[in-house]
């Protein structure tokens, strides 16, 4: 276990959201529920995890109840996922005691919230408090959040509960409004690329790695060891380039297609606008002849050729209507309306291809 000696927890970036949480503990604040927020891959299972050793450990470095020692036997537990007072829920923990009915297994079910309930009404076995983690929040039937509020609302003493969301939207109000809100953003790349190496990772490989990793320390983790995410990205990067590359026909079509699946599949859109976004900004980077920032670093010829077609302000242009319907879907403006109003600010091609 490393500490960043940022701010003293094992956890890559975050300084604000440690900090800001390091004051609360320090000053014996220790709230029932948290809502830990931000993408797939941001470092929310870290952040969990350096949150409960910091509650349970038993050296605290200067006597500070906000530093975990990282050695003690309760630190240790912690980092082994075998401390008694320390559980997770998740799709994968349900998955596991669900096999035998085959059910299909994509929402946390109002089942395993019964069980995080249960197990929020036994008192701690060796520490002071019972830590309770719900990865997955973002997938949790509406009947499944409605039982949680039960347990939010008069959450036994000793309970701390820590919902972890790819999207804190896809919460009922209701069980936002009972959690301290702790949103993590992406990080700097440098700092994902010193996080790789810190783990291990030759220079090289962190730095490719890291460009591709849209500030995602977690992916990026997994990604140095599996040629299969990086292969998504890549594949992630064609569909965009293939987007940008239609006729404006196409383009729109592409636009409206995408707008009306945004219901059920909004964090997939999402991630399709940022490959899309990386494309973009790579171009307009490749124009002022910054390759050194480039994201898709290992398509640097096919971006140079979008980066030929086009001027900076045209260039610069798009990379503000894709962020503009980022936040539009964000705000929930109509999907489709706000795709429509993002290609029609693209900049078209010399010679349109309709
Ligand atoms: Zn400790």
């Amino acid at each position: 276990m490393l500490a960043n000696p940022a701010h003293g927890w094992p956890v890559w970036g975050h300084d604000t959201a440690v900090a800001s949480l390091r004051r609360e503990l320090a000053a014996g604040r220790v709230g029932h529920a948290y809502l830990i927020a931000g993408p797939d891959g941001v470092g929310k299972e870290a952040f969990a995890q350096a949150f409960a050793l910091a509650l349970h450990c038993q050296a605290h470095p200067d006597g500070d109840p906000s530093a975990p020692c990282g050695t003690c036997l309760a630190c240790r537990k912690i980092a082994r996922g075998v401390h008694p007072d320390v559980q997770t829920f998740s799709l994968a923990s349900q998955a596991a005691r669900a096999e035998k009915q085959g059910t299909k297994n994509t929402s946390l079910t109002i089942e395993t919230v019964r069980e995080v309930s249960a197990t929020a009404a036994l008192r701690p076995m060796e520490g002071r408090w019972r830590v309770l983690i719900i990865e997955d929040a973002e997938t949790l039937q509406d009947v499944a959040q409605e039982a949680l509020l039960k347990t939010l609302e008069e959450p036994p003493g000793s309970v701390v509960l820590l919902l972890l969301s790819d999207d804190a939207d896809l919460l009922l109000p209701t069980i936002r409004s009972r959690c301290r809100a702790l949103d993590l953003r992406p990080l700097s790349r440098a700092s994902v690329t010193a996080a790789l190496e810190a783990a291990g990772v030759p220079p090289d490989r962190a730095t490719e790695v890291a460009a591709l990793a849209g500030g995602l320390p977690g992916w990026a983790r997994r990604a140095a060891d599996d040629p299969k995410l990086i292969q998504r990205r890549q594949e992630a990067f064609e569909r965009a380039v293939a987007w940008i590359g239609g006729s404006s026909y196409d383009r729109l079509v592409a636009a409206v297609r995408l707008g009306d699946t945004f219901t059920k599949r909004r964090l997939e859109v999402f991630a399709e606008l940022e490959a899309l976004l990386g494309v973009w900004r790579d171009a307009l980077l490749l124009h002022a002849a910054l390759p050194h920032y480039l994201t898709y670093r290992g398509n640097a010829e096919r971006l140079s050729e979008l980066a030929r077609e086009w001027g900076m302000n045209d260039l610069h242009r798009a990379v503000c209507a894709v962020q503009t319907c980022i936040a539009d879907l964000e705000a929930n403006v109509r999907p489709r309306l706000a795709l429509e109003a993002m290609v029609l600010q693209w900049p078209t091609f010399r010679l349109d291809r309709t």
